[in-house]
């Protein structure tokens, strides 16, 4: 009697990494054949294991490269931030106004920091890959949560593109219908932040000893968000430290409990739970420890 046993083991599905990561994960096939004869001897089990790269491994996915049309958003919207820091300039030196928009434009690099904070904990706990409007973004932070690390391999355009277009269409009308020098004095730090605060997270997952020394100096000042912040955010229990630019707002909205108030108000006026409420689960656990990069 011959029992010919074959089965194969794909990886377990990975669920929440943005669909252009999910093409190129390593995939490891299994095949056990077992044989067994009337006349058993010893070491007929054999294991077979078939080992192969389905597709490129994930540090060369394609999707981590910049496309000419990244690099075009991205130029669109440096363009408008350009646009608006030039009237901010010559519109305090046409009107002698100096301080205001100085002032003005250090509200915007303070307030971007909240903004790129209260975005973050938005998306990171409601809505899904379906949401209008930001579905995308909120499947690619789920993705993040997963493969942490992946963003340092993300090239410069890929990973600004998205919020690039949002500036550009969201900075130029203001371009073209305002002159006021306080105006874009705030509008130009605050968009350019905002925009380049997937940067400054990208190098909050930076090694140390690859960044940019000034990079390093700015973090170490706290005028950038620092590594070490941030790399609480991917720790549990996995609702902290949202805020991506400065960090400065960090301290503040984790002590003061701003967000778990709001999770509360939202969760007896609509009854949604934010996804913070089910961690640690696997959704937002780091999924595998493959560079290590909180240095
Ligand atoms: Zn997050
Ligand atoms: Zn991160």
């Amino acid at each position: 009697m011959a029992v010919s046993l074959q089965t194969k083991y794909p990886l377990r599905p990975i669920t929440n990494v943005p669909r252009s990561h999910r093409s190129s994960l390593l995939r490891v096939r299994v095949t056990c054949s077992a044989t067994t004869t009337t006349k058993p001897q010893p070491n007929l089990e054999k294991l077979v294991v078939e080992k192969r790269f389905v597709n490129p491994p994930l540090v060369n996915d394609p999707s981590l490269q910049s496309t000419w049309t990244h690099r075009l958003w991205v130029a669109a919207g440096c363009t408008t931030v350009f646009a608006s820091l030039a009237k901010s300039i010559i519109g305090g030196f046409n009107s002698h106004l100096w301080l205001e928009p100085v002032l003005a434009g250090y509200a915007g690099y303070v307030l971007a920091d909240l903004g790129s904070g209260v975005y973050h904990w938005a998306i990171d706990n409601y809505g899904d890959e379906s949401t209008p409007l930001v579905g995308t973004q909120i499947e690619a932070f789920q993705g993040h949560h997963k493969l942490p690390w992946t963003i340092t391999r993300r090239q410069f355009a890929n990973n600004l593109h998205a919020l690039a277009r949002v500036i550009t269409f969201t900075v130029l009308p203001i371009d073209l219908a305002f002159n006021d020098p306080v105006v874009h004095g705030f509008v130009s730090t605050f968009a350019f932040c905002i925009m380049f605060s997937q940067q400054f997270h990208a190098w909050a997952h930076g090694t140390k000893s690859k960044l940019p020394p000034l990079v390093v100096a700015l973090q170490d000042m706290g005028l950038l968000v620092s590594r070490r912040q941030h790399a609480e955010h991917h720790r549990a229990p996995y609702n902290n430290n949202y805020c991506i630019v400065s960090g400065a707002w960090n301290k503040v909205l984790d002590e003061s409990k701003v967000f778990e108030a709001l999770e509360m108000v939202l969760y007896f006026q609509l009854g949604v739970r934010p996804r913070s409420w089910s961690e640690p689960n696997s959704d937002w656990t780091e999924e595998t420890e493959i560079s290590n990069n909180q240095a």
